[in-house]
């Protein structure tokens, strides 16, 4: 038997290889799977163009050997095999790729199914084994050889005796250590879930023997165990059948069996597209929110398939973060991989396909926005709040992809509405898009500033959750339409001349009010907004109050202040006494103005500063 030394540069490749190249041990298996696979398209090919050559579907098969007693795995196939030349070619030179070579020779431009490429692959069988003996018959040659090889010290050729074509690769598993098992290998489950995970499109059956039990003869009760050979992979990938053939339902079980989620998906897209770059995918709107969505351990990402086979389980560059709950697929065979077949860094077509992708997640949104509002008001409800992350993130940089996508539950309509929908109807004269701000619709409702808008006429978006003003205060405007608030200073709305003469009048008044409130209100002054209500506060400046609660929740908060200004009503007859107090009695007065602006405080949903005075301030009253 001649034993031939590897190429010194081999060597050190090989080295590199079994050392350096792969994350996971457990790849070994999808080189080896994914190798096989590509023998058996070559006769698939060669059949194309022989027409003596029938290629009989049954007779193509991947064979997956576990043996727990001589500790070995093997991975056999009915492919076209090797002849002692492609040995010594493809298995002797490390980074030599048969497959590569085939595909030019035969002119396969696309290549779509052939996999290999970077000759490398096969060495990782060393990842697991000590010792790996492939056994091959070429197709159409009488002949069979061994090859064996303990890794870096070289493989020997030898004759062999095969009955049929093709090729097993045994590997002789490595000894366990104490980090490392390699009898998992051995077990069944374990091989049926790589195959699962990682070759579960490669589309000829890969087979593997399975223990199931069944009743023994005769007997009620006793089971006995036997083996059944089984095909594990499901191989046609649903992505590659036509969409006119598959049912809701096809698309559901994949969900479920992909563990997208435990739910129903609310919506599927299924997108081909040729041309640029060309990619499968079939994305997912799932109908809840993932249990750990704002967790830390939330990952956001699709599944990334070169040619059928699994390159990552998460990518999170192929969605943007505001995007981040929807689950799928990729496949593309226009992806540059690295040696490792891992996605290289900065992929130009990567960042095509993601571009693509946002576009389209948008596209079936607004569709159903507009087809089936009631889906898009559950999807909304769920997932709202990230669309408005998204406006406000990135300093607005995603704002007009996102803009018609976002609502707001409206003062008029008592439902969520677009803004779309808001401008649409606004009377010719009104200036500005209404918000108000608060906890609750409920709240909200009530809140004295919204009075006057409503008034006249004019609806109201109710701004419930902490990012909305924040968003808002990044989109500026929609349609050319700024966004005010009802607490903002000025509304927007024509004053009244009797305002005026009210404020002229009562100078002093108002003067000695802030006087009285110390530093806490920037100005106290007519309100042109209240109708039933004494007082409220309102906020000059780009702060609004609002923004103050949020910031000012967040831990290391700097104690932000918005500029507040005290409003007061003067037809509300609460103005009369102050009025009189005023002039005859200051004490009174300092209590009254320390009431009504605690009074505002609370209206707006903020806290009193000092609950204890406020509440013996209210005693005294009493007396
Ligand atoms: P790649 O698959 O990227 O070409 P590998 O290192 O995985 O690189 O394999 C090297 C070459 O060895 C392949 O291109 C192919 O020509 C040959 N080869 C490997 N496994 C088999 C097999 N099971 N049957 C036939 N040829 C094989
Ligand atoms: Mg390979």
């Amino acid at each position: 038997m001649e034993k031939k030394q590897f190429k010194a540069e081999s060597k050190r490749l090989l080295d590199i290889v079994i050392n350096s190249i792969y994350t996971h041990r457990e790849i070994f298996l999808r080189e080896l799977i994914s190798n096989a696979s590509d023998a058996i398209d070559k006769i698939y090919y060669k059949s194309l163009s022989d027409s003596t050559l029938t290629f009989n579907k049954e007779d193509y098969f991947i064979k997956i050997t576990q043996d727990k007693e001589s500790k070995t795995l093997t991975i056999s196939d009915t492919g076209i095999g090797m002849t002692k030349e492609e040995l010594e070619e493809n298995l002797g030179t490390i980074a030599k790729s048969g497959s590569l070579k085939f595909k030019e020779e035969n002119q396969i431009k696309d290549g779509y199914d052939i996999i290999g490429q970077f000759g490398v692959g096969f060495y990782s069988a060393f990842l697991v084994a000590d010792k790996v003996t492939v056994i091959t018959k070429a197709f159409g040659s009488d002949k069979a050889y061994r090859w064996e090889s303990e890794g870096v010290e070289g493989y020997s050729i030898e004759d062999a005796t095969k009955d049929s074509y093709g090729t097993d690769i045994i590997l002789h598993l490595k000894e366990n250590t104490e980090d490392e098992n390699f009898d998992e290998y051995l077990n069944e489950y374990r091989i049926k879930s790589l195959i699962k995970k990682y070759s579960d499109f490669i589309r000829y059956p890969i087979k593997l023997d399975v223990t199931k039990s069944k009743l023994k003869e005769g007997s009620e009760s006793d089971y006995e165990e036997y083996k059944e050979e089984e095909t594990v992979n499901s191989m046609v990938p649903i992505w590659r059948r036509n969409k006119s053939e598959l049912t809701d339902e096809d698309y559901n079980n994949f969900y479920m069996e992909k563990r997208f989620g435990f739910d129903k998906p609310l919506k599927h897209i299924h997108i081909s597209v040729d041309g640029m770059v060309s990619y499968n995918s079939i994305l997912y709107i799932p109908e809840n929110l993932p249990f750990n969505y704002y967790t830390k351990d939330y990952e956001k990402g699709l599944e990334l398939y070169s040619n059928g086979v699994l390159i990552m389980e998460k990518c999170g560059d192929l969605l943007p973060d505001y995007f981040g709950f929807v689950k799928g697929i990729v496949d593309s065979q226009d992806l540059s991989l690295n040696i490792s077949r891992e996605l290289l860094q900065h992929d130009r077509q990567l960042k095509r396909i993601a571009k693509n992708i946002n576009n389209k997640i948008k596209n079936e949104l607004e569709n159903m926005l507009k087809n089936d509002r009631e889906s898009y008001d559950k999807f909304y409800k769920t997932f709202g709040r990230q669309l408005k992350f998204g406006v406000y993130e990135e300093f607005g940089a995603n704002k007009e992809t996102l803009q018609d996508l976002i609502m707001f539950y409206s003062s008029k309509e008592k439902k969520m509405v677009t803004l779309g929908e808001y401008v649409e109807r606004m009377p010719e004269e009104q200036k500005y898009i209404y918000y108000a701000v608060g906890d609750s619709n409920e709240r909200i409702e009530k809140l004295p500033q919204t009075e006057l808008v409503k008034d006249k006429g004019y609806e109201i978006l109710y701004f419930t959750e902490e990012i909305d003003e924040f968003a808002i205060k990044m989109l500026m405007n929609y349609k050319e339409k700024e966004f005010k608030s009802v607490s903002s200073g000025d509304l927007g709305i024509e004053a009244d001349e009797k305002d005026e003469a009210i404020t002229e009048e009562n100078k002093g008044l108002f003067e000695s009010m802030k006087e009285a409130l110390s530093g806490k209100v920037k100005a106290v002054k007519v309100s042109k907004r209240l109708k039933n209500h004494p007082v409220c506060l309102s906020s000059e400046g780009e702060l609004s109050i609002e923004m103050e609660k949020v910031l000012n929740s967040m831990p290391n908060n700097e104690g932000v202040k918005a500029d507040k200004v005290l409003e007061i009503n003067p037809n509300h007859e609460v103005f009369n006494s102050l009025k009189e107090t005023f002039e005859n009695d200051k004490e009174k007065f300092d209590l009254y103005t320390n009431l009504l602006y605690n009074q505002a405080l609370l209206v707006e949903g903020l806290s009193v500063e000092d609950p204890v005075e406020f509440a013996n301030n209210i005693c005294k009253l009493m007396k």
